[in-house]
């Protein structure tokens, strides 16, 4: 399964540089300057967060007598140079050269140098433009991701407004870490909105009462919000619908976990219910693998089938990519298996916290 890239669009002039205010042309040194905290900030977020950085420049009339190549470039490569030899590498610069009146599909606010971000790699919805016009926050609307507006001009359209690279980083750092599945099949559709960094907020309807519960077990003591629907095709059995909405629950973790940049890795909880006690460990680790020591023997709990909960966090490790090993003894099948549930929430609940800003691998990857 892929793991979409997030990106920040990021403008040149009036974000990154000084637009100078007369002709709106850096075209020789002197007339380069950065905006201060922009090198600071964008250095932190290089190294600490895991966006891709694109620049996205509007320059009119570039390679025109009236903008000629060499003094566009001198000063540009200059501000490259500069932002390289403090770690922040632009993945790709997208530099459009019409003018406003030729209302080229290039030119922002259209997404014309844009496509290759819109094929299906990146998650637009979590990701942003960063630029001083409107004509970014435009932008932004346009490939379906959000707008930081880099002015003081109120901007209903953007997520956030502000002329200080300091906030725009503290913005990004805390922003929250979100993931939305739709998985649609001949038996099923399931569609899962995650928020890891929620606090609990949790709608379900899979049309299995039981499971529904303990969702929102998962979601209260993962202190993660979680809203799934399921339409099923429950007059055949409840199979298709719990197998389905674990595939897509653990797909929606790989997203919203992305490269799992600073994350704790490693989870572990042993969790009591009167005489039933449930231990869950899990590791994040891109490979999916279940231990499963548990044993039932009703049939069913409420609605639920009991020999689906195994298959249940088989489906999840698959698609979540991770390794769970779950064992639980008791008496009371309804102890063990809310339990087994409580117990795999607090597990995730450590496993996701971000302390520190490294990839937990010594392979640099997970
Ligand atoms: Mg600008």
């Amino acid at each position: 399964m892929k793991i979409l890239k997030k990106a920040l669009f990021i403008d040149r002039d009036g974000t990154i540089i000084v637009e100078p205010p007369t002709d709106f042309q850096v075209d020789s040194l002197e007339k380069l300057e950065f905006i201060p905290k922009a090198i600071t900030a964008l250095h932190k977020i290089a190294h600490e967060l895991d966006y891709e950085l694109i620049m996205v420049t509007n320059q009119d009339g570039l390679g025109t007598n009236s903008f000629p190549e060499e003094s566009f470039w001198i000063p540009h490569n200059k501000m490259i140079k500069t932002l390289e030899n403090e770690g922040i590498h632009f993945q790709a610069v997208h530099i459009d050269r019409t003018f406003e009146y030729e209302n080229a599909p290039t030119r922002k606010p259209r997404t014309g140098m844009l496509v290759s971000y819109m094929q299906g790699d990146y998650d637009l919805a979590n990701s942003f433009v960063i630029g001083d016009r409107l004509t970014d926050v435009q932008l932004a609307k346009n490939l379906g991701a959000n707008a930081i507006r880099f002015h003081t001009e109120a901007t209903p359209d953007a997520v956030l407004v502000t002329n200080d690279w300091d906030e725009i980083y503290r913005f990004l750092k805390s922003y929250r870490r979100t993931a939305k599945v739709h998985r649609k099949t001949f038996e099923t559709d399931v569609t899962v909105i995650l928020c890891l960094d929620g606090n609990g907020r949790y709608h379900s309807r899979s049309g299995i009462g039981f499971f529904d519960h303990m969702l929102e077990q998962l979601a209260k003591h993962a202190r993660i919000d979680l809203e799934i629907r399921v339409k099923g095709d429950l007059h055949i059995d409840e199979h298709h619908s719990i197998e389905d909405t674990a595939l897509a629950l653990g797909e929606a973790f790989s997203r919203a976990l992305g490269d799992k940049r600073g994350i704790a890795r490693y989870g572990f909880f042993q969790l009591p219910m009167d005489e039933a006690l449930a231990s869950v460990a899990l590791d994040f680790s891109g490979r999916p693998y279940l231990v499963w020591k548990a044993n039932f023997r009703r049939e069913k709990i409420g609605n639920f089938p009991t020999e689906m909960f195994e298959h249940f966090f088989k489906s999840f490790s698959d698609a979540a990519r991770c390794n769970l090993h779950i064992d639980c003894y008791g008496t009371n099948e309804h102890h063990q298996i809310e339990a087994i549930f409580k117990a795999f929430a607090k597990a995730i609940r450590m496993a996701i916290q971000k302390e520190h800003d490294q990839i937990p691998s010594t392979k640099g990857s997970l």
